[in-house]
C-alpha cells in the first residue's frame, strides 16, 4: 500500500528570528505539492513565531519531556508545544540519545505523553557504525522499537517512524538501497506485529544525508513512506528538490 508521503525537516539547533521568512518560502513552496505531508521542525523558542510566519503550516518541536509540568528546569512539555502551534514532534533522535543520554524507554514515556496531548510524532531509531558493520542493524533496530514504542495504539496520522542510520547522518553516506529495503520492510512488520493492520499505515521515514539528489531514488524503495531532513531542510532551495522528489515531480 502506497501511504502519503511525509518530508520533515529537522533544523536541529539553526535558526533565529532572520530565517523565519525562510520557514515561509518553504511552507509557500511547499504548497504546491499537495500530495505530500511537508512540516519543519525548528528549536522550540522559534516554534510560535514560525508557525505565524507559516499559517497553516507544520510546525513541529525536535524534542518533548513526558511529563505535563514540574520541576524540569529547560525542558518543554506537550502542552507548551502544542501551546506555542507546534502539531508534531521528533523524539529519541540519535544526537538526543547520545548527548543527553535517552533511553529507549525514556522514549517511549516521551512519545506515550506526545501522543495523549495530541502531538503528532516523529520517532528515531537507527544503528551505528559498528553495529552495522557486525551485521546486527535489523536486531538492533528492532529492540529500539520494542523498547520505545508509545504504550497506546496510534494511527497513520499520529505516529510515523524515522529509520536513521547514526553514521548516516550529516556524513554524506547512505546506506544501499538494499539495506535501506530490508531496514523498512523489518520496520514494518515489527508495526503490523504491535498495531495489527493499523501498522501499515504508519509511515516510515528514511533519514540521513537526504538531498535532491538522492531523493527520488530512496523514495522509490519499498515501504520508504518519506524523509527526515537535516542540513538540507535549512534552505527552501535544497528542501523543496526534496518534497519535488517525494511528489514524484
Ligand atoms: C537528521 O538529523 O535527522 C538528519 C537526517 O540529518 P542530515 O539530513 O543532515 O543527515
Amino acid at each position: 500500500m502506497a501511504l502519503r508521503k511525509l518530508v520533515a525537516g529537522n533544523w536541529k539547533m539553526h535558526g533565529v528570528s532572520a530565517d523565519l521568512a525562510e520557514i515561509a518560502a518553504i511552507a509557500d513552496a511547499s504548497r504546491r505539492y499537495l500530495g505530500v505531508d511537508v512540516a519543519l521542525c525548528v528549536p522550540a523558542i522559534l516554534i510560535e513565531r514560525a508557525a505565524r510566519a507559516a499559517p497553516g503550516f507544520a510546525i513541529g518541536g525536535q524534542d518533548v519531556h513526558h511529563a505535563e509540568r514540574g520541576a524540569h528546569t529547560g525542558c518543554t512539555s506537550s502542552q507548551m508545544l502544542l501551546d506555542a502551534g507546534a502539531r508534531l514532534t521528533i523524539v529519541g533522535h540519535s544526537e538526543r540519545r547520545d548527548a543527553q543520554r535517552e533511553s529507549d524507554s525514556d522514549v517511549k514515556a516521551k512519545s506515550t505523553a506526545a501522543l495523549s496531548c495530541g502531538l503528532a510524532v516523529i520517532l528515531c531509531v537507527g544503528e551505528r557504525l559498528e553495529v552495522r558493520e557486525q551485521g546486527a542493524a535489523v536486531p538492533t533496530v528492532l529492540a529500539q522499537l520494542d523498547g520505545a514504542l508509545p504504550e497506546r495504539s496510534a494511527s497513520g496520522a499520529e505516529l510515523a517512524i524515522a529509520y536513521e542510520p547514526v553514521w548516516a547522518i550529516g556524513t554524506g553516506k547512505i546506506p544501499t538501497t538494499a539495506e535501506i529495503a530490508e531496514m523498512h520492510a523489518a520496520i514494518r512488520a515489527k508495526l503490523v506485529e504491535r498495531y495489527g493492520d493499523g501498522g501499515a499505515g504508519i509511515r516510515i521515514l528514511y533519514g540521513g544525508s537526504v538531498k535532491g539528489s538522492n531523493a527520488a531514488e530512496i523514495f522509490a524503495v519499498d515501504n520508504v513512506d518519506g524523509a527526515l531532513v537535516g542540513g538540507a531542510s535549512l534552505k527552501a532551495s535544497d528542501f523543496i528538490p526534496i518534497v519535488e522528489a517525494a511528489a514524484g515531480v
